[in-house]
């Protein structure tokens, strides 16, 4: 995508104290993709946003927009838009003056501004409404509104559900993807949450150690993970001795716990007893214990066995490194 990508990260770098935060970050998005970076606390994500936004500078790389090098172009000078984890509102400011903020606007246009972008993101006619009112997703969308309404080349997202109660973080999820498609505009949402960054990323690049480990669709990222860190972030997986898997030393093998099947038959290479079963709708999790005292998950209809059974399984696919230690 190099050809047609609208913003271009290039090698970027940022070191704090001998220690690399982000080394050598390659990445390109789309003109109108929402790309999530996803990875553990303490991945680079968020030094990764601000090296973006110009807040911070970097120590190798570049930054272009639509052809434009902004690597050291001020902050305020790249039109891209921020919405933090702590949203950041004026709690003495109405919600219209809060989206005005830091737009140049005056009178008639600056309403009729401060009301379209609080319709971009379902909050029409909120503009006289006290912030401190407003539900945690509202204040959400409030911020969400703020960034957007100086029309940004590019919106930057930190963790901008992290700090809702779950019960609203789906819905408020729901609300941010059906916002950000209605202004289509070219997006980096950071998480450290797996099903959010599969849930509104088109594509989803995965951070470790400051280090790029892959990038691709949901499916891509889950189906053939480039290493065992993605596969084990992303999903869950068993591991399984990469000799047993017919490598060399040093390989790694992981299987899914959808991937392993109960079997009747005696000839099945696995079998254990029952330890434990945790329900996922009309399925369930089989914890299995080998008589080494190794256990592995299964994903199984959720009759399929019970506490204390004695079980075998095959395996159906296994994800296979030849190097896995990397
Ligand atoms: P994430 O957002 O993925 O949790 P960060 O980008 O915040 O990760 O941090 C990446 C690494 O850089 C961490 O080890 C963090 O401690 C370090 N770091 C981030 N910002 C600074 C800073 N301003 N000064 C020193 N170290 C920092
Ligand atoms: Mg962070």
């Amino acid at each position: 995508m190099s050809d047609g990508a609208f913003l271009s990260l290039r090698g970027l770098g940022k070191t704090y104290a001998d220690r690399p935060a982000v080394s050598g970050l390659t990445l390109d998005v789309g003109r109108g993709e929402v790309l999530a970076l996803l990875g553990p606390s303490g991945s680079g994500k968020t030094t990764t946003l601000r090296l973006l936004a110009g807040f911070e500078t970097p120590d190798t790389g570049r930054i272009v927009v639509a052809g434009e090098d902004v690597t050291s172009v001020r902050p305020e000078a790249r039109r891209f838009g921020m919405v933090f984890q702590h949203y950041a509102l004026f709690p003495h400011l109405d919600v219209g003056a809060n989206v005005a903020f830091g737009l140049a606007l005056r009178g008639d246009a600056l309403a009729r501004r401060v009301a379209e972008v609080l319709a971009m993101v379902d909050l029409a006619g909120y503009e006289r409404r006290a912030v401190g009112e407003l539900s945690g997703g509202q204040q959400q969308r409030v911020a969400l509104a703020r960034s957007l309404a100086p029309e940004p080349r590019v919106l930057l997202l930190d963790e901008p559900l992290s700090n809702l109660d779950p019960s609203l973080r789906e819905r408020t999820r729901k609300e941010l993807r059906r916002a950000i498609t209605r202004v289509g505009i070219t997006t980096v949402f950071v998480t450290h949450e797996q099903e959010e960054a599969f849930d509104l990323g088109d594509r989803v690049a995965v951070l470790h150690a400051g280090r790029l480990e892959q990038v691709g669709t949901p499916d891509e990222l889950y189906d053939a993970p480039a290493t065992p860190f993605v596969a084990r972030f992303v999903g869950r997986a068993n591991a399984i001795a990469g000799e047993r898997a017919g490598g060399a030393p040093g390989s790694v093998a992981l299987v899914r716990p959808e991937a392993l099947r109960f079997a009747a038959d005696a000839s099945a290479p696995l079998a254990g007893t029952v330890t434990e079963r945790r329900f996922v709708g009309d399925r369930a999790y089989f914890v299995v214990e080998e008589a080494d005292g190794t256990s592995f998950e299964v994903l199984a209809p959720h009759g399929a066995a019970a506490v204390g059974h004695a079980v075998r399984a095959v395996v159906e696919r296994v994800l296979f490194w030849e190097n896995g230690a990397r």
